[in-house]
C-alpha cells in the first residue's frame, strides 16, 4: 500500500451490490478508506455482516462508513462526495425481469449518474471534491443494436444503437453513460475531475451471501434445472473479482482518464457454461441441462413468457469484444470461464442457494 492510500477515501455508490461489495473488499485491502452509499441505512447491518464475513487479510471494517443516498433524489449526494479523493459510481437498477415501463430503469440510471457527477463537480468547486470518478457502465452501452454476427470485434469506440428492439436495461446503461460523458465534457475548469468508465460483460464469480443478484441467475437456473435445455445464446462473461480489480486499477492508472474499458473475456455460449457445470457437479447430484432448445421452440414459448422473449432477441447473436486497452492500460489479467463459473457454483452451494 502506498502511504497516501491510507488517507484517501473512495466513495462507492450502491454498496449493497454484488460488484460493489467485491470492490469495497479490494479497496479496503489496498488500504483505502471507503464510504459506501445505500438507498437506506436500514441495510447497513446486513451489508456490514456480508463484508465482515468475507474480509481479506489486512482489511478492516473500521475504515468503512455507510451513508444514505437514492439515485432518484438529490438528498445526500453532495455530503457523500465531500472529502472523497475518488468516486466509483456503480449504483444502477439491474432487474431480472423487464420493467413495466422502460423509464423505471432509464431515469434512475441516467438521473442518478447526473446527480453523482454534479455533486462531484460542486465539491470540486468548493475545493473538497474527487480528482477522479470511475463509472460502471456495461457492454450493454457498446454492442446492442449492431449485427453481432461474428464479422466484427467491438471495442471502446463502439456505442449501442438504440433501435426499437434494444431492451430497457441496455437503453438505461447507454443513455446513462452518454449523459455522463456529456456532463463531464462541459464542466468549467474549477469543477473538472478525471473520468473513465468500466464496461463489464455478464458478471459471474463468487457470491458473498445468499442474496443472489440478476447476473447470478444463469448459473442458479442451470444448477437448479429450471430450464429444459440451452437456447443458442451467449455472452462475453467476466469474474466479479476481475471487474472489481479493473475499477481499483482505474482509480490511479495514469492513462485511464477519458477512456472506456471493456471488461469481459471472449464470447461463450450458454451451452459452454452448462457443460462446465455438468462436468463438475453431476457427480454431486446436480442435473444440469445440456441439451439444445431449438430457436422455433423459444419463439413459441416467447408468446407468453417474458424471459423467453428476451432470449429470442439474442438468439444466434455474439458478443465479440476487444479488451486490449483494458489489459494494457490497467494491467488487467482476467480469469478464464471455467474458473468464474465454478467459483459462482461453489459459492452458491456454500450459501445454500442451490
Ligand atoms: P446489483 O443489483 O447487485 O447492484 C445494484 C446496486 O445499485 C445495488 O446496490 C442497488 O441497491 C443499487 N441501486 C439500484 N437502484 C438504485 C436507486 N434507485 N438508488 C440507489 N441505489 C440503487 O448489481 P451489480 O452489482 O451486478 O451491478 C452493479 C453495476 O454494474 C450496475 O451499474 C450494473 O448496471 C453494472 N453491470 C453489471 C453487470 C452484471 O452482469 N452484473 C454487467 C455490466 C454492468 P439495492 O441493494 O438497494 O437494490
Amino acid at each position: 500500500m502506498s502511504a497516501p492510500a491510507a488517507s484517501q477515501t473512495v466513495l462507492v455508490t450502491g454498496a449493497s451490490g454484488f460488484i460493489a461489495q467485491h470492490t469495497i473488499l479490494q479497496l479496503l485491502q489496498a488500504g483505502f478508506r471507503v464510504r459506501g452509499t445505500l438507498r437506506s441505512l436500514a441495510k447497513e447491518p446486513e451489508v456490514r455482516k456480508v463484508l465482515g464475513d468475507n474480509l481479506p487479510a489486512g482489511a478492516s471494517l473500521d475504515r468503512l462508513e455507510l451513508v444514505a443516498a437514492e439515485l432518484t433524489r438529490d438528498d445526500g449526494w453532495e455530503a457523500a462526495v465531500r472529502g472523497c479523493r475518488f468516486v466509483v459510481h456503480m449504483a444502477s437498477p439491474l432487474p431480472s425481469t423487464p420493467p413495466a415501463h422502460e423509464d423505471d430503469l432509464i431515469k434512475p440510471a441516467r438521473d442518478g449518474a447526473v446527480r453523482v457527477l454534479t455533486a462531484a463537480a460542486a465539491a470540486r468547486a468548493a475545493g473538497d471534491g474527487p480528482t477522479r470518478v470511475v463509472m460502471t457502465s456495461s457492454v450493454a452501452a457498446v454492442l446492442y443494436g449492431h449485427a453481432r454476427d461474428g464479422s466484427k470485434v467491438y471495442d471502446e469506440r463502439d456505442w449501442s444503437e438504440l433501435t426499437p428492439l434494444v431492451g430497457a436495461y441496455e437503453k438505461s446503461k447507454t443513455i446513462a453513460e452518454r449523459a455522463a460523458w456529456e456532463l463531464v465534457g462541459k464542466l468549467p475548469a474549477d469543477q473538472r475531475f478525471e473520468f473513465c468508465t468500466i464496461n463489464p460483460g455478464l458478471v459471474l464469480g463468487p457470491i458473498l451471501s445468499a442474496d443472489v443478484n440478476t447476473s447470478a441467475e444463469l448459473v442458479r437456473k442451470l444448477l437448479k434445472r429450471e430450464l429444459p435445455g440451452c437456447p443458442n445464446v451467449g455472452w462475453a462473461m467476466v469474474d466479479v473479482r476481475d471487474v472489481a480489480a479493473a475499477h481499483v486499477a482505474a482509480l490511479t492508472a495514469p492513462e485511464a482518464p477519458g477512456k472506456r474499458f471493456i471488461a469481459a473475456i471472449e464470447h461463450a455460449s450458454m451451452l459452454d457454461v452448462a457443460t462446465i457445470l455438468a462436468d463438475k457437479y453431476a457427480a454431486r447430484g446436480y442435473r444440469v441441462p445440456t441439451g439444445k432448445i431449438p430457436g422455433w421452440l423459444m419463439k413459441v414459448v416467447s408468446l407468453w413468457d417474458k424471459t423467453a422473449r428476451l432470449a429470442v432477441q439474442e438468439l444466434g447473436l455474439r458478443q465479440d469484444l476487444s479488451t486490449k486497452q483494458t489489459r494494457e492500460l490497467l494491467d488487467w489479467k482476467p480469469r478464464p470461464l471455467a474458473e468464474m463459473v465454478t467459483a459462482m457454483a461453489d459459492s452458491m452451494i456454500a450459501h445454500r442457494v442451490v
